[in-house]
């Protein structure tokens, strides 16, 4: 029995192992504490913000950010159709509803298309709370432009950049664009702290009652007194410990990923059909585009050139325990979601049906790595 390859593994170290033990034996066991402290100052350095607030999850983190927009029953709030759930749940906690728009070739935001949605939420009426602008799979979005158009309506943008930690455009960090931004640190992100995530911004009010809102809303008085609802959406000082030690190995995590990256591109160069999703150096097309964090390699298959589909592929990994994705479901598409406005053209729906993500952690051994690449290689020679 072979042992089974994930498509993101966590990696850790004996560097998180001494950071945990370091964080039990300082005593801070609760949601607050030095590390938690410490890792908000390193990680808003890393991204280029004035403040991060270490949470629980970037769920929690969307919420909170959510609320401070104004998020919430009667305003709708304009995302991305093609992310994972959690983007659209959190807007959803608020009470707001989502408004959904569709994906250029490189799967973020149409630019174009959130525009159009924009003035036509406005002129229906709507109250727009807020544009929330996904970077899909480590690619940062065209915040330039996204930004432009909300604008020119006074609409504040709030960045999911939970996929893109590490990645950049245009000089700009991933999660340093919009009023503030979300990161993740679930367990198959680019670095985890098992689970967690953080609200990022420049504005010391907005990380302030962040972290008064993550910890019930209590006032500062000797008796719990409370004027607002809260939550209980602090990070634990322990993964906070974690998290150090993965954010001091992010470049060298990246990099490794970078080479997974490097390899598929060599495996499917001379394979009709087939295109490495994002550029096979991890630039994409777009003018002045920098680099993707390489967290996940995915590749879209021209069924008609290939001879085959991305199904076709998965299920061969499947088969041999190597596990392979495909890109997300676009939310439109989701039954939970279909009673929600979308603006549609059909490419999220195409790179949801064409797109096949790839094994690209970087805990992934080259053997583990060879036994891929083998089995992608007899697929390729039984389809040609
Ligand atoms: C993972 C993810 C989230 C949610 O982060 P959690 O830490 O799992 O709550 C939000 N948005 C996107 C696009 C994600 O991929």
């Amino acid at each position: 029995m072979t042992e089974r390859i994930y498509l993101s593994s966590p990696d850790v170290t004996q560097a998180e192992e001494d950071a945990l033990l370091r964080a039990i034996r300082s005593g801070w066991v609760a949601p607050l504490g030095p590390e938690v402290d410490a890792f908000e100052v390193e990680l808003a350095a890393y991204t280029g913000r004035t403040h991060a607030v270490a949470l629980s999850s970037g769920s929690a983190a969307l919420h909170l950010g959510l609320l401070q927009l104004g998020a919430g029953p009667d305003t709708v709030v304009i995302t991305s159709s093609m992310t994972f759930a959690a983007t659209a749940n959190a807007i959803t906690y608020t009470g707001a509803t989502p408004v959904f728009v569709d994906s250029d070739e490189t799967g973020n935001v149409d630019p174009d298309l959130l525009a159009e949605a924009l003035d036509d939420q406005v002129r229906q009426g709507s109250r727009v709370a807020a544009v929330v602008p996904v970077d899909l799979i480590g690619k940062v979005a065209d915040h330039r432009s996204i930004s432009a158009a909300a604008a020119r309506h006074g609409v504040p943008v709030l960045v999911d950049a939970a996929e893109s930690l590490g990645a950049s455009r245009e000089g700009r960090r991933a999660g340093q664009d919009g009023v503030a931004s979300i990161v993740s640190f679930n367990g198959n992100k680019i670095m985890t702290t098992s689970g967690g995530g953080a609200l990022l911004c420049d504005d010391p009010d907005m990380a302030a009652r962040a972290r008064y809102l993550a910890t019930q809303a209590r006032q500062p008085v000797v008796h719990y007194e409370h004027l607002d609802v809260g939550y209980n959406y602090r990070m634990s000082n322990l993964l906070a410990a974690v998290g150090r030690a993965q954010l001091e190995r992010l470049p060298a995590m990246m990099e490794r990923r970078r080479t997974w990256r490097r390899r598929y591109a060599r495996l499917f160069a001379d394979v009709a059909g087939i295109s490495v999703f994002g550029g096979e150096d991890g630039r994409d097309a777009s003018p002045g585009a920098d680099h993707d964090n390489f967290w996940l390699t995915s590749i879209v298959v021209d069924t008609e050139a290939a001879g085959w589909d991305a199904e076709d592929l998965r299920a061969h990994l499947a088969a041999v325990d190597i596990e392979a994705r495909p890109l997300w479901k676009p939310m439109h598409l989701q039954p939970v979601f279909a009673h929600a406005p979308a603006y549609v053209t059909g490419v999220a729906e195409r790179l949801f049906r064409t797109g096949l993500s790839l094994p690209s952690g970087s805990a992934l051994s080259d053997e583990q790595f060879t036994r891929i690449e083998d089995s992608i290689e007899q697929f390729i020679k039984e389809h040609l």
